[in-house]
Order: C-alpha cells, then structure tokens, then sequence
C-alpha cells in the first residue's frame, strides 16, 4: 500500500511522512532527498544534473547514501536546495527518479513524500494527502530546522514553490483525488492521527 504526502516547501512533509511511516510499520521514501543527491553530484561534477542522474546510486534510508557516501547533511544546503529546484524542472532528470521510485514503490508499504507522487509516481495510492500551510509558517518551521533567518528562507521557498508550480513537467499540483490538509494551525499528532485514519480507512 502506498501513502502518497505531497505539498510545497516546509507545509510539514517530512515531519508528518517519517511520523506516519513510523506508526503504521511503513517505509518512509523521501523522493525530494533523491532530486537533492542528483543536483549536489551536478554542482560537485560541474556537469549537468540529466547526464549525471541516470549513473548515481542514491539511496535514501534512515541516511542518504550517494554512490555509498553520507550526504545526509551535505544535500540540506541552501545551494543544494535551489540547485534541487531547478534539476527537478528538467524531464529527463524526473524520468530518471520516477523509474526509481516506481520501482521501489512497485511492493511493501511506503509512505512516499514529494511533489508529484499522487499524480505521477503513484497515481493508483490508496491514500493521497496534499499538505499545506501558511508561507510563513512554512518558513517559521524550516528556519527553525535549518537555524536560518525566517524572511531569507521565506523568500527562497517562494521563488523554489513557484518553479515548482510553473514547470511544465508534474507541477506542484494536488491529485484531483486527494485529501487537502492545512497543517498551519494543527499539531503534528493531529496530522498524522488524520492520515492514519485515512489509511486504516482504505485498507482492504
Ligand atoms: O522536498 P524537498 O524540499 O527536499 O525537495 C527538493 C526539491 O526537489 C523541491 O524543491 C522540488 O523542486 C523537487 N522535488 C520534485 N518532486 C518530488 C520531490 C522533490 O520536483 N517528488
């Protein structure tokens, strides 16, 4: 079974995939960690992000293994962030990905997080939920991760969720079946306790 949790920047995605993931016995797949390796493997190879992703060996466990290196932390940059953003817009990038991710996805049970699982990658999920939020939350939360100033990171996830929104290969756009959640005003737990009930609900 296949949970797909897609949405904009620092809507709550990760924090709310792991927890589901985690309470329901799932694996967690973090497909936005996945565009991360291939634009950080650009920017180190000075090459360009589709001639590199088709040859990376990503891995993106409990750490994120690059051609068998940690990036976990290296692929959070700002740099790497707006790289992502842009090597995501390219087709023969996300061919590259989605051929993964299906393939990943194809058995088991995944929570699978990112911008276009409901609609490209999982079209079939039993459950799609599209999380969002108030920009400045978005920002609010992320710069707390991060450390960083809230307007600097507020005007970057502007400029990276309106490239994702605009591109011309699987926008940033909720499934037209999926369960919109606005997590600005709602805890983690009550997020999570809503996508579990989803879930038991579509289990067969
Ligand atoms: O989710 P995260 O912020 O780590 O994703 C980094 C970038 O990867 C996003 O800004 C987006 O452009 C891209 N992405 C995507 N499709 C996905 C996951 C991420 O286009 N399924």
């Amino acid at each position: 079974m296949v949970i797909a949790i897609d949405g904009p920047a620092g809507a709550g995605k990760s924090t709310v995939a792991r927890a589901v993931a985690q309470r329901l016995g799932f694996t967690y797949l973090d497909t936005g960690a996945m565009y991360r390796c291939v634009a950080l493997a650009a920017l180190e190879r000075s090459a360009a992000p589709a001639q590199v992703a088709a040859a990376l060996e990503i891995s993106v466990g409990a750490r994120v293994l690059l051609d068998g290196r940690d990036v976990s932390a290296a692929i959070r940059a700002p740099a790497v962030s707006e790289a992502a953003s842009r090597a995501a817009a390219d087709p023969a990038v996300r061919a590259a990905m989605v051929a993964e991710q299906r393939r990943l996805l194809a058995s088991g049970d995944w929570v699978a997080e990112g911008r276009d699982i409901g609609t490209v990658v999982a079209p079939d999920a039993a459950v799609k939920v599209f999380l969002t939020a108030d920009a400045g939350e978005c920002a609010r939360r992320r710069a707390l991760e991060l450390g960083a100033d809230p307007g600097t990171v507020l005007a970057e996830q502007a400029i990276r969720d309106e490239r994702d929104r605009s591109r011309a290969v699987a926008p940033l756009e909720p499934a037209p079946d999926a369960v919109a959640l606005d997590t600005t005003r709602l805890s983690v737990e009550q997020v999570v306790a809503r996508i579990a009930a989803l879930a038991r609900a579509a289990r067969p």
